[in-house]
């Protein structure tokens, strides 16, 4: 097993050790809301947004984007689990503004192996075999935070399984002071009606 494995499991023996009346919690949200947000290793939403453990449901991908998935998370969320609110929080320097479709495919279809980036954008070892099933996945890449936190927001509040009474906000978590900043148009977008 490799280290990052071995850190892993060691990691959580330690807090298993400690695990406490967490053993009670019930499965519902217990502050009835979600997050919806991006994967980046700098986001932490349990530390920016204030959580722990049995207080909200949280849904990220790539970009935190409102992807068929992501939606169908949050209709489980509400409906089976009775959240109320939602957030929609995506960040600054997302790698999702760093490439679009036409890029990715690219790059997948020339080899399997992780890229490299530089100034002048992506490049391919070119040590294939790739893949074209990439040009089948819409990547639902970034190119304006602003514009990708109201769409998300207006898709969601547009969604025919997405009940008019759950508000939800848009935000953008800023990567170099760990500040929340609302996209206005976007929380206005998405306001219960
Ligand atoms: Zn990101």
């Amino acid at each position: 097993m490799s280290q990052v494995h071995d850190e892993v499991m060691a990691a959580n023996t330690g807090y298993a050790a400690d695990f406490g009346d967490k053993a009670n919690l019930p499965m519902p949200p217990g502050r009835h809301f979600a997050i919806l947000t991006c994967m980046d290793a700098r986001l932490d939403p349990a530390k920016y947004a204030g959580l722990s453990e049995g207080d909200a449901h949280v849904i990220r991908n790539a970009g935190g984007r409102a992807s068929d998935d992501a939606i169908r998370s949050l209709v489980i969320s509400y409906k089976l689990l009775g959240t109320r609110e939602w957030f929609v929080i995506h960040h600054t320097d997302c790698g999702m503004e760093t490439f679009t479709d036409d890029i990715m495919r690219g790059l997948l279809a020339s080899s399997l192996k992780t890229a490299s980036v530089d100034a002048s954008g992506w490049h391919d070892s070119g040590k294939g075999p790739g893949s074209t099933e990439g040009n089948y996945i819409d990547w639902l890449t970034i190119p304006n935070q602003e514009k990708s936190v109201l769409e998300d927001v207006l898709r969601i509040r547009n969604h025919p399984l997405v009940p008019e009474e759950i508000p939800v906000y848009g935000y953008i978590y800023d990567v170099k002071s760990g500040k929340l900043v609302e996209v206005v148009n976007a929380t206005e977008a998405g306001k219960a009606k």
